[in-house]
């Protein structure tokens, strides 16, 4: 059904113009069609009616042939009665002058619009007529006085004179027909070519405009066919896909609904079809139509509208909407589809990842744990050896210095040095590691002490370089752990000082920050970070030196990030390559007592 109307809908797009242009070359065939019968009608008639006024024309010179025969077996008869007088020959006569009458009375019936014929046919009569006359009385001086009598009136020649102007007369009758003959069958081949050849170029216009309506009408059929099989499958399209996909028109009122949409809110077609789109709208969402309505007034399509309808049980379906304008063919707005895709599988599956990310990241951690536990004990049972080393290694030199030579005294210092080294990284390990598994205790802290400790603790380092150091005399007080706390900050000032440059200046002052945070900042004026490093510094052994030019365990600010952010703040850094570093960090402010 639902296939079906898309389809009709697909044709009456075009319902409109294939006729139109089917009507603009129809015409003219037709048109052509006529006139190449009546041209060739009036050819054929035209031909035909002088065909008709030529035998009409034999016909006169066959009667006028008639009239001579028939005067010359009249004379033939007279002759033969007179000279023997048997009369026998009086019939060929009597005959010739039954005949004769008939003739003229033919001649005449078939000339009468032709007034050269008539007037000759006006002086042929009295010269039969005189004819005649002649005959008759001969015939009767025969019978009558004999042979002698008649033979005078013979020899007068009158009779053989009225034969000549009779034959004379016919002569010329003959002329004329023979004239008009001509003509007319001259006339008659003209006519016959003309209508051929008008007949012929009719047609020929006639078939080309033929042929032009039916190449016309097959590509409207092939097209016609293609948007048939186009229509067909966006219907099968629609009528399969996973999403809802329903029409309306501007009334609200449901125009199409496809599978998914009965699957997803309950109706089937045949009771959505006809009602009105709010059936699928929530009481509380009526207000969202009218809105959508009066967007797509204005042409707007609606993309990823996340919302809620109802389906026919009343069950509410989290739903993400596109609607998009539907135009008819001369542009105007005249509905909208809709496409509405149910969010539930989505959410459903949204939420089953959270869940196992969040157990992954909980066995990562698991495992991260127990790895750095492992380092920890690791580091913590090296201390031990590591102190014997060192230590024997002083006793060495302290207790049979004297006894080694300048080499053996070297190496007895260098294995000093190197586990002093180690023992720094063992100890930094081991601060880092705790700071990992050690519970820590939150208080407010007063920052000002905290600096104060800690510059304690790098006095050695200031004192060697012969640093600056500026502390801001009021530091608010945060919350955290103080011995955190120091740490960081040590690491920080001893960074500071390290870097600083020849003549390190350091500073170091806070800011409050809403809500309730607190921003201290370590300032130096020396060689500065890249910004591309400034992100990596932070993890465990990040150096950007060798520990000949700086040395250093590239622990410092990974045991500061990890410190910081323990205590649920946030560390960084502002720098640039030469131009010093700026070092932040961001603690929750302890409540004012
Ligand atoms: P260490 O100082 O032991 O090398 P850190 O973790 O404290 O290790 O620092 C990591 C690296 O960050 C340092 O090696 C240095 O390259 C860079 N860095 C740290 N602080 C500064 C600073 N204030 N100025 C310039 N570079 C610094």
């Amino acid at each position: 059904m639902r296939m079906r109307a898309l389809t009709l809908a697909a044709d009456d797009q075009y319902e409109m113009a294939i006729p139109h242009r089917l009507r603009t070359l129809a015409i003219p065939t037709v048109v052509a069609v006529f006139v190449t019968a009546g041209v060739g009608a009036i050819s054929m008639w035209r031909v035909y009616d002088n065909d008709r006024l030529i035998s009409h024309n034999y016909e006169v010179k066959s009667a006028l042939d008639a009239l001579l025969s028939a005067v010359t077996d009249a004379e033939t008869g007279q002759r033969g009665f007179l000279i023997t007088g048997d009369s026998s020959y009086l019939d060929p006569y009597e005959r010739g002058t039954a005949r004769i009458h008939n003739a003229l009375e033919q001649i005449a019936s078939l000339t009468p619009d032709n007034p050269t014929q008539t007037r000759r046919l006006s002086e042929l009569r009295p010269s039969v007529d005189e004819k005649l006359e002649e005959l008759r009385e001969t015939v009767a001086v025969r019978r009558t006085n004999g042979f002698e009598a008649a033979q005078r009136i013979v020899l007068t020649d009158a009779g053989k004179a009225t034969m000549n102007r009779i034959r004379a007369l016919v002569g010329d009758m003959h002329r004329e027909e023979n004239v008009l003959l001509t003509t007319r069958r001259g006339q008659s081949s003209a006519r016959f070519w003309t209508a051929i050849a008008t007949d012929t170029t009719v047609t020929l216009v006639a078939l080309v405009l033929l042929a032009l309506v039916a190449s016309v009408s097959r590509r409207r059929e092939a097209e016609a066919e293609t948007r048939d099989r186009i229509a067909l499958r966006l219907a099968a399209i629609v009528e399969f896909s996973a999403d809802a996909i329903i029409a309306k028109d501007l009334n609200s009122t449901i125009t199409a609904w496809n599978a998914a949409a009965e699957r997803l809110f309950g109706y089937t077609a045949k009771e959505a079809i006809g009602q009105s789109i709010r059936i699928v709208i929530p009481p509380d969402r009526q207000h969202e139509e009218d809105e959508v309505l009066a967007r797509l007034r204005r042409g707007e399509t609606i993309t990823d509208f996340e919302t809620e309808r109802m389906a026919k049980d009343g069950r509410l379906i989290e739903v993400s909407l596109t609607v998009s304008p539907v135009k008819n063919a001369s542009g105007e707005i005249v509905g909208a589809s809709k496409i509405a895709r149910d969010l539930t599988p989505l959410r459903l599956y949204a939420t089953e990842l959270e869940q196992k990310v969040g157990e992954r990241t909980a066995d990562l951690q698991a495992a991260n744990t127990r790895l750095e536990a492992f380092a920890f004990s690791v580091a913590h049972d090296l201390r031990a050896p590591l102190r014997g080393m060192h230590g024997l290694a002083q006793a060495l030199l302290e207790d049979y210095g004297s006894r080694l030579d300048a080499t053996g005294h070297d190496y007895a210092q260098r294995i000093v040095d190197e586990a002093t080294t180690m023992d720094v990284l063992i100890n930094d390990l081991l601060a880092y590691g705790r700071l990992s598994h050690v519970e820590l205790a939150i208080s407010p802290v007063d920052l000002r002490e905290v600096l104060d400790a800690s510059l304690y603790a790098v006095r050695d380092d200031v004192q060697r370089s012969g640093a600056h150091v500026d502390i801001a005399p009021q530091l608010p007080t945060v919350q955290g752990n103080r011995s955190v706390l120091i740490q960081v900050f040590s690491n920080l000032l001893s960074n500071a000082v390290k870097f600083g440059g020849r003549d390190p200046r350091v500073r170091v002052w806070a800011e409050t920050r809403e809500p309730r945070t607190a921003q201290v900042w370590i300032e130096d004026q020396g060689i500065g970070i890249a910004p591309a490093h400034q992100e990596r510094i932070f993890g465990v052994f990040e150096r950007l030196h060798g520990t000949e030019t700086y040395p250093g365990t590239g622990i410092g600010l990974a045991i500061v990030k990890k410190g910081i952010e323990r205590l649920g703040g946030r560390v960084g850094v502002e720098s640039q390559e030469g131009r010093g570093s700026r070092f932040w960090v961001e603690l929750p402010r302890a409540e004012a007592a």
